[in-house]
């Protein structure tokens, strides 16, 4: 049997390709994929050839925010039936390195992350119609839930984790920076841990108008008002928190000037190195953490898209049919009209 796939052959390089996929072995299922967000990541290797010192070195099936239907079951594929929706967990950490041993499993020293070109060789990704998974890989979705939905559950799960950094938000005053889908999620995250106040900035005003259906209860578009945050920075500054999404470095400034004493910002966007001001830094005792991934998050994600308990269906702006795949990415890349672009497959 062939399957398309949609694989990155270079810069702005992508083709739409059939490869063999074959049964599924002991423990695996085969997956029909119905829908596969596009990530920022995936959008840089389309438009840059990579990030940072992650460069894409060799053909890469892209994708690895994926849901679709099981198919056909292996022996031992456990608890997994044809016709099962299930949304994929594209992080497969060795589960024997000292990290894993200490249950930090997204710092696994030998981690396989579909659709990453971290290592060489690169992981494959998902944005093709069929795929061989573990069965473990796969977490099912809920009756009358969309495989759109489903596919969100991977960016949710990051947010999970970067919410799990911050520790307790129930009254807190929470500032989002960004509102891509990051963003908007960890907006959503804030308001469903009980964050009092949940202020969401961006440059752009659609997404802003998805944080606000998302948990925000208010947006502030900072290229329209650049001062509007000059108030927060009052008397040493406002918020308990920041969820900083952006990695630009205006907006790391104005997170640090508007948080108070003893506040935390958690890092989620990625960059290079970046200025950030130190003196307020150290001067306010703000605690700065990064956040990577998840691992257990990943069923807690699914759990909260089952219930509805996070609605993700105001993130997901378009969708396009795995032969617009060109489109598709073009689309992922208009901040002023997408947060959430996804394919969908045959
Ligand atoms: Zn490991």
């Amino acid at each position: 049997m062939l399957t398309r796939v949609c694989r990155l052959h270079g810069c702005n390089d992508l083709r739409i390709e059939e490869i063999p996929v074959s049964p599924p072995g002991p423990g695996e299922v085969l997956v029909a994929i119905g829908a596969g967000g596009i990530c920022g990541s995936d959008l840089h290797y389309y438009q840059d050839g990579g990030f940072g010192p992650v460069r894409v070195q060799e053909p890469i099936i892209l994708g690895h925010e994926a849901a679709g239907t099981v198919i056909a079951t292996g022996p031992d594929a456990s608890g997994l039936a044809q016709g099962d929706v299930v949304a994929i967990n594209p992080s497969r950490p060795c589960g024997n390195c000292p990290y894993c041993a200490q249950g930090l499993f997204n710092h696994c020293l030998e981690m396989r992350f579909n659709g990453s070109a971290l290592r060489m060789p690169h992981e494959q990704g998902l944005f093709r119609d069929r795929v061989v998974v573990g069965a473990g890989q796969c977490v099912r979705a809920a009756p009358g839930i969309l495989v759109a939905e489903a596919a969100c559950s991977e960016p949710l799960a990051v947010c999970i984790h970067a919410a799990g950094r911050a520790g307790d938000l129930a009254g807190l005053k929470v500032l989002v920076t960004g509102s891509g889908p990051i963003g908007v999620l960890c907006a959503a995250m804030a308001a469903l841990r009980g964050a009092a106040e949940v202020v969401v900035t961006d440059l752009e005003d659609a997404p802003l108008a998805v944080a606000r259906q998302m948990g925000a209860t208010r947006t502030v578009n900072v290229a329209r008002e650049p001062g509007a945050l000059a108030p927060y920075a009052a008397d040493k500054g406002y918020f308990d928190v920041c969820f900083e999404c952006t990695a630009a470095a205006p907006a790391i400034r104005s997170a640090i000037e508007s948080l108070r004493p003893l506040g935390t910002l958690v890092q989620v966007g990625v960059t290079g190195d970046v200025v950030i001001p130190l003196n307020m830094l150290v001067a306010k005792e703000i605690a700065i953490t990064g956040t990577h991934r998840f691992q257990p998050e990943f069923a807690e994600a699914v759990a909260l898209i089952n219930s509805r308990a996070i609605d993700v269906r105001p993130m997901i702006s378009q969708s396009f049919p795995l032969e617009r795949a060109e489109e598709a990415f073009s689309a992922a890349g208009d901040r002023t009209r997408a947060v959430k672009v996804h394919l969908t497959f045959g």
